[in-house]
């Protein structure tokens, strides 16, 4: 059965009840609630940071229109293609399918679009041209995101970026085999093609070092977001870090993006347990290293980098810390290390207690820092933005204002989450502050109007398109509210490798790829698309009083003279779609047709 086109073989008879005497009145009792279609908001949307309408998309994919589905994202996020191959995918953990079998691959479904659907930049221009010019400092995810969503306000917007090309950790930081820089580039081209200047190859910084200074872009634009990453590698702090042979794990992805030849020796020790330990490791390996190791007292990388990394030979050392690194002939030649125990300390903070007498030695022709990294940001402080104890920009909760009128942050230089998505959500957040700055609004109001569920992310076609958009974003279908007993059970359909564990190494070719168009296709079909109408016409099948029309494209109607409220239509809608109101006199409700 296709999920979305339901036939009346597929149904198992269900009997409307009476919800009253049948003695008095044989036929049961009608009743004065009558069906009202109200598209709702799915948990998945609710979980992602940037509000993708997820199960929208998927009813239009469920349709085969691909490109709609596609447009449907970039309403909230402009660089699906990136999502759909990074993202650690916090919609999944929330899928209502995951109650049932197993959750709906959201992020692959985000790639596929991105690769397969076609965008059509015209119909995200904005319908008026507003004249304050505003500025961006930095175009990693979160000032593409900001930039992206000032220009479909209508705003001119000019990003100035330090480094050659856009893109920020995106294009300098992931590596090739997880983010192809052509699927970076094309979604950067879309963003300029929708009205964002980009200027390359201009840092923001003092004025007596022949730097653009944020007074001068201030003279020139009326507004500034700040997105300018964390990109000054933290220390671990011991004896011989000064020492040749030491890299920043930041600064060898990036010459390595740059197209840089380094030599990393045989034998490569990693300090480090996130992301980007991870991907300097899988990079070591591709560059000729035979002994990778990685020494962390935890392993905060998405548990998928972590695996890969494991397949490609990495070994992970148990929980430890570097104590002392040692030389030989002036470089490195080793990394003494000791266990750790994970501890709950005084107040219940967490720490990594050394295990007397657990010493061992790493031998290392080089080691690889990756800790974490703080943003570049004494220009920033010289320049009267309040900078925090930790070396973040400071902004206030809720409105990505900083202390300085007129500038606004966000984005890993303001401490997000340290995630794409999360920086991308910052960008949107900052561009809404923007808007409200300019329009005089209350952006803590606005963005309770706009807000999806009770996360914090916020949808930006309901902030541009009002009259077209119906969906109550508060309201979250939850698994019980669904009716799956004509749902076969599926299991979730992945991603395929293309590239084994073995050929991988000496290559930075993609490692994963997208799903084909028929999995794909089977994926779309097991979505539940909860509190979406696909016009899977159950509604219409059911209904004992011929009540419900079919309005085509429009979905459907309630003839409420004819429909005695028995509410089958709404028990048995698999998407909680529709709701029974109250009609009785008085009420002032009138029902309305729903559907894409
Ligand atoms: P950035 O992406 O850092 O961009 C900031 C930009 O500002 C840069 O282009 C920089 O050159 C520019 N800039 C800085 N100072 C100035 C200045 N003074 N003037 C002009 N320009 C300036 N996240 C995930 O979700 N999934 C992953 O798998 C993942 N893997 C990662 C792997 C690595 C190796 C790294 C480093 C990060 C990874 N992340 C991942 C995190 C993610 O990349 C970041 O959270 C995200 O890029 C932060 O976005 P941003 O826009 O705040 O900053």
């Amino acid at each position: 059965m296709d999920q979305h086109r339901i036939t009346i073989k597929d149904i198992e008879p269900l009997v409307p009840f009476s919800r009253g005497s049948t003695e008095i009145f044989l036929t049961g009792q009608w009743s004065p609630r009558k069906p009202l279609y109200v598209e709702k908001t799915s948990p998945c949307r609710q979980g992602c940071p940037i509000g993708n309408d997820i199960a929208r998309a998927f009813a239009y994919a469920a349709r085969g229109d691909y490109d709609e589905a596609l447009r449907i994202y970039r309403q909230e996020n402009p660089l699906p293609g990136v999502c759909g191959r990074v993202c650690y995918q916090p919609c999944e953990g929330e899928c209502n399918r995951k109650d049932f079998d197993e959750a709906i691959n959201i992020r692959g479904f985000e790639r596929f679009l991105a690769d397969h659907g076609t965008v059509d930049t015209r119909r995200e221009l904005p319908l008026r041209l507003r004249e304050e010019r505003i500025a961006v400092i930095g175009s990693g995810p979160a000032g593409l995101s900001a930039a992206y969503h000032l220009a479909r306000l209508g705003y001119p917007v000019t990003i100035f970026e330090a480094l050659p090309e856009p893109g920020g950790m995106l294009m300098y930081g992931i590596p090739e085999y997880r983010l192809p820089k052509a699927v970076l580039r094309r979604e950067i081209g879309y963003i300029k093609q929708s009205g964002v200047h980009i200027r390359t190859g201009v840092r923001v910084g003092a004025e007596e070092q022949g730097q653009l200074s944020l007074a001068r872009i201030r003279r020139d634009f009326q507004a500034v977001f700040i997105g300018v990453g964390a990109h000054r590698a933290m220390r671990v702090g011991v004896e011989g870090e000064e020492l040749p042979g030491l890299l920043e794990g930041i600064g060898f992805l990036r010459g390595t993006a740059l197209g840089e030849k380094r030599e990393t020796g045989r034998r490569v020790a990693v300090v480090g347990g996130g992301n980007t330990a991870m991907d300097c490791a899988r990079t070591a390996r591709r560059m000729g290293a035979e002994e990778v190791r990685i020494i962390c007292p935890e392993m905060p990388a998405l548990a998928e980098e972590v695996a890969a990394a494991r397949r490609e030979g990495v070994k992970i050392e148990p929980p430890s810390i570097p104590t002392r690194i040692i030389s030989k002939n002036g470089r490195v030649s080793s990394l003494e290390c000791i266990a750790t125990n994970l501890e709950t300390g005084a107040g219940g903070r967490v720490e990594f207690v050394p295990l007397k007498g657990s010493e061992f030695v790493v031998p290392a022709d080089t080691i690889i820092v990756a800790v974490g990294q703080t943003p570049e940001a004494d220009f920033l402080r010289e320049s009267g933005v309040t900078i925090n104890e930790k070396g973040f920009i400071e902004i206030s909760a809720g409105t990505a204002a900083t202390s300085m009128e007129g500038v606004f942050a966000g984005g890993d230089g303001a401490a997000a989450k340290g995630f794409v998505a999360d920086a991308i959500a910052s960008g949107k957040m900052g561009a809404l502050a923007i808007f409200c700055f300019f329009e005089g609004k209350d952006v803590k109001k606005e963005l309770e109007k706009h807000s999806i569920g009770y996360g914090p992310s916020f949808s930006f076609r309901h902030l541009i398109d009002r009259e077209d958009n119906q969906i109550d974003l508060k309201n979250i279908v939850t698994y019980d509210r669904l009716n799956t007993i004509c749902v076969p059970h599926a299991s979730r359909n992945q991603n395929p490798e293309r590239l084994g564990a073995k050929q991988r190494l000496g290559t930075f070719r993609e490692v994963s790829s997208g799903l084909s168009p028929g999995l794909m296709e089977a994926e779309v079909s097991r979505c539940f698309t909860c509190g979406t109408c696909t016009r899977c016409d159950l509604c219409f099948l059911l209904c004992p009083d011929i009540s419900i029309m079919r309005l085509g494209e429009e979905g459907y109607r309630v003839r409420t003279d004819f429909c005695k409220g028995c509410g089958v239509c709404a028990t048995t809608c698999p998407r909680h779609v529709i709701e029974m109101e109250d009609y009785s006199p008085g009420s002032s409700r009138t029902t309305a047709g729903g559907g894409l």
